[in-house]
C-alpha cells in the first residue's frame, strides 16, 4: 500500500488507457521494424559468435595494465582475492546484460561523486579504481564484437564510464586492442587485435562519412592543445592491431565522441556499432608527417545509424517552441515554473492538451494538516561547506548528501535527506539546499501512445540531479480515502520505508535520525502512511511522470523546514545519466493487490512500462 496509490476509478482514465486502433497499427509497424532489426543483429552476432568469449567463462589471468591506473581489474565471476577468500560476483543478482550495465554505471557514478566530495584530483580515475576494487568492472576481459547490454546508440558520458564497463579500456588512446594474452580465446589470430576505436576529432586527418570512415592511426600527435602531428606514426600497437583486424576480417566497435555543451561533461560518446577495416595505407598528413590511415565500413544488418547518433549536437531537440512538432500548449505551468513546460501531442486526432488540473508550483497545505515548527538549523553563513561545523551535515551522518557539481548532485539515495531550511544561517545557494532550487532542466509533457501523458527532458540530466518535487495538496490519507476518483495520490511512505514495513526498497545508507523525530502516534496501523500529496486537481509537472518497473528516477524523501518525517517532501532524482528525450519514470511503488475499487474488490492495472523485468501489473 505504499507509494503512489490509485484509489478508485478515474475520470482521467482515458489518458492512461490503451491507444485507439490507429495508434495500435502505428505501434505494430514500429514493433515490426524493431523485430526485423533484432533478427538482423542476431544473425550478425551468430556469425560472429565464434569470435566471442562465453559470458560465464571464468578468467584466470589478468588483463594488460591500463594506461593510467596502476590497479588491475578482477574477473567477473567467482574469484580468489589476494587473501585467498572467495569474493561474490558483483552481478550475481542480475541476469540481464542491460541491467548489469546499468548497475555498473550507477555504481561508478556513486564512486565518482564520493571522490568529488573527498576533493580528490581525477575523481573519474579514482572512481574507476573503486569499481575495480569492488570487482565490478563488467567486462574485465576484452572481447571482439558487441558487448551484451550495450546496444548501438548507447551513450557514454565520459571515457571513465567506458573504462568502468570494460567497453574501451584505455583512457587516452583512441584504439583499444588485445595482446598475445588473449591467445587462448582467440587462437586463430595474430595479435594485437583492435576491439574498439573512438573517433573524437582527435586527429586533424580523420574523415567521417558515417557508414564509411577514414580513421587516422595513433601516435605522433600532441594529445593536448593543438592536436597537430609532430612526428611520424609507426606501424605498432594500435596501428598494427587495425592492420591485423583487416587481415583477419575481425570487426571493431566504433564510438563517436561529440562536443556537447548541454552535457555536464561537455562530451558525449555514442556507440555506433561494428565496422570492418577494408583497407589501410600510409601517407603524409597535412602537417607533413607520416600517418597511417584506415578505411572502415559499417557492417550491415545493424540498427540504423541516425543523424541524431552521428551528430548528436544538432539532433532532434527543438531550440524554440516554433520548432516543436505537435505543440498543444506552450507552457502548462502558465509562467509558474522557472522554465516554460511545453506539452506536445502527436498521438490523438485532434490533438488535445492536458486538462482538468490547475498548475501550482509549491505545496499547498490541506485541511487538518499542521506543519510543525521549523527545526533549529545550522549556524553556517553563506554556504554550508564544513561538515564538521554544520549541524545539518551532522544530521546526514557527518557529511553533506550533495556534492557541489553541476548545480548539486545527490551522491546516493538515502532513507531521508536533511536539507538546510529557514532556521539555518546559510543562503539559498547552499549546496545542502539542492532540491529547493528551481527547476533546472527543460522538461516537456508529451502524449505517449499507451501510457497517456508522459514527461521527458531536452537536456542531459546527470545522475543524482533533482528533477522535480512532487507537488500537490498535503492531505491526511484518511481524508483522501473518501474522495473516490483520484489517480494522483502520493503517499508519503518515508517512515514505512525506513522501518522496512511496506515502503519502497530500503536505502543503502543509514542516517542518524534525531531522537526527537516525530513518529506515527495517532495512526493505529503504522503500516499506513498518515499523509499524502494529492496532485489530482492541483499539481505540478511531476503528476505526469509515469511509472516504470525499471525507472531512471528515484523517490527521495527530503526534510528541510521541519523534521517530521511523516510530512517529508517528496523529490524525484535522476538515478542514471539520462540522455535527452528519454522518458522520465519512477517506480510508483504499489504493492500488488493493494488497490481496491469502490466495491471493495481488488483492482488490477496492466503495466506498459516495457522494462525487461516489468512486473506486468502496476497494481
Ligand atoms: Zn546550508
Ligand atoms: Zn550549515
Ligand atoms: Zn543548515
Amino acid at each position: 500500500m505504499a507509494g503512489k496509490r490509485k484509489l478508485a476509478d478515474n475520470p482521467d482514465q482515458k489518458e492512461r488507457r490503451w491507444s485507439s486502433r490507429v495508434q495500435e497499427l502505428r505501434q505494430k509497424k514500429v514493433d515490426e521494424k524493431a523485430r526485423i532489426a533484432r533478427e538482423r543483429l542476431k544473425l550478425l552476432s551468430d556469425k560472429n559468435s565464434k569470435l566471442c568469449v562465453d559470458d560465464t567463462e571464468s578468467h584466470a589471468e589478468e588483463d594488460e595494465a591500463m594506461l593510467v591506473s596502476p590497479e588491475r581489474s578482477s574477473p567477473l565471476t567467482l574469484t580468489k582475492t589476494e587473501k585467498g577468500k572467495t569474493k561474490l560476483d558483483f552481478y550475481a543478482d542480475e541476469n540481464d546484460a542491460h541491467l548489469k550495465v546499468k548497475k555498473n554505471l550507477r555504481f561508478f557514478n556513486t564512486q565518482y561523486l564520493l571522490m568529488v566530495q573527498a576533493k580528490l584530483s581525477r575523481p573519474d580515475l579514482k572512481g574507476v579504481t573503486e569499481v575495480m576494487r569492488a570487482n565490478a568492472i563488467l567486462y574485465s576481459r576484452k572481447r571482439i564484437g558487441d558487448l551484451p547490454g550495450i546496444d548501438v546508440g548507447h551513450r557514454f558520458f565520459s571515457r571513465a564510464e567506458m573504462v568502468a564497463v570494460g567497453f574501451h579500456r584505455h583512457w587516452l588512446n583512441g584504439i583499444d586492442s588485445m595482446g598475445i594474452e588473449y591467445k587462448r580465446e582467440y587462437s586463430d589470430y595474430q595479435f594485437p587485435l583492435a576491439v574498439s576505436i573512438i573517433m573524437s576529432g582527435q586527429y586533424e586527418d580523420d574523415l567521417d562519412n558515417a557508414e564509411v570512415v577514414t580513421y587516422t592511426g595513433q601516435g605522433g600527435n600532441k594529445l593536448t592543445g593543438s592536436k597537430r602531428q609532430v612526428k611520424d606514426q609507426e606501424l605498432v600497437r594500435g596501428n598494427l592491431a587495425l592492420k591485423n583486424n583487416l587481415e583477419h576480417k575481425v570487426p571493431v566497435r566504433v564510438t563517436r565522441g561529440h562536443q556537447c555543451q548541454t552535457s555536464y561533461s561537455k562530451k558525449v560518446y555514442t556507440y555506433d556499432g561494428l565496422y570492418q577495416v577494408i583497407k589501410y595505407w600510409a601517407e603524409k598528413g597535412v602537417s607533413g608527417f607520416t600517418v597511417y590511415k584506415y578505411q572502415l565500413k559499417r557492417l550491415e544488418g545493424q540498427p540504423e545509424l541516425t543523424t541524431n547518433q552521428v551528430n548528436f549536437v544538432g539532433g532532434r531537440i527543438p531550440k524554440s517552441t516554433s520548432e516543436i512538432q505537435g505543440l498543444v500548449c506552450e507552457d502548462i505551468s502558465k509562467g509558474l515554473a522557472s522554465k516554460p513546460i511545453p506539452a506536445t501531442n502527436r498521438v490523438d486526432d485532434p490533438p488535445v492538451p492536458p486538462s482538468g488540473f490547475t498548475y501550482i508550483d509549491s505545496l499547498k497545505i490541506g485541511p487538518n494538516v499542521k506543519i510543525p515548527r521549523s527545526s533549529t538549523g545550522c549556524n553556517c553563513r553563506g554556504s554550508c561547506t564544513d561538515p564538521n561545523k554544520c549541524a545539518c551535515a551532522r544530521l546526514n551522518g557527518g557529511n553533506f548528501p550533495y556534492v557541489d557539481l553541476n548545480n548539486g548532485r545527490l551522491i546516493e539515495p538515502r532513507d531521508v535527506v536533511f536539507e538546510c531550511g529557514p532556521s539555518c544561517g546559510c543562503g539559498p545557494e547552499c549546496v545542502n539546499r539542492t532540491s529547493q532550487k528551481r527547476l533546472k532542466f527543460q522538461l516537456e509533457v508529451f502524449r505517449s501512445p499507451k501510457k497517456g501523458w508522459a514527461v521527458r527532458s531536452w537536456d542531459f540530466i546527470p545522475a543524482g540531479s533533482p528533477v522535480c518535487e512532487y507537488i500537490g495538496v498535503l492531505r491526511r490519507t484518511d481524508d483522501v480515502d473518501t474522495l473516490s476518483d483520484n489517480d494522483y495520490i502520493f503517499e508519503i511512505d518515508c517512515q514505512q520505508t525506513m522501518q522496512g514495513l511496506d515502503g519502497r526498497q530500503r536505502r543503502l545508507r543509514d542516517v542518524a535520525v534525531p531522537t526527537d523525530i516525530k513518529v506515527s502516534q495517532s495512526n493505529e496501523d503504522e503500516n499506513v502512511p498518515e499523509f499524502c500529496i494529492d496532485a489530482g486537481p492541483t499539481g505540478n509537472v511531476a503528476r505526469f511522470i509515469n511509472h516504470s518497473c525499471e525507472p531512471n528516477l528515484f523517490v527521495q524523501c527530503v526534510l528541510s523546514s521541519h523534521q517530521d518525517i511523516r510530512l517529508a517532501r517528496v523529490v524525484l532524482f535522476a538515478a542514471d545519466n539520462i540522455p535527452p528525450l528519454q522518458e522520465l519514470t519512477y517506480d510508483y511503488g504499489y504493492t500488488l493487490d493493494s488497490v481496491h475499487g469502490p466495491d471493495g474488490k481488488v483492482k488490477q492495472l496492466t503495466c506498459y512500462c516495457g522494462a525487461i523485468k516489468c512486473r506486468k501489473r502496476l497494481y
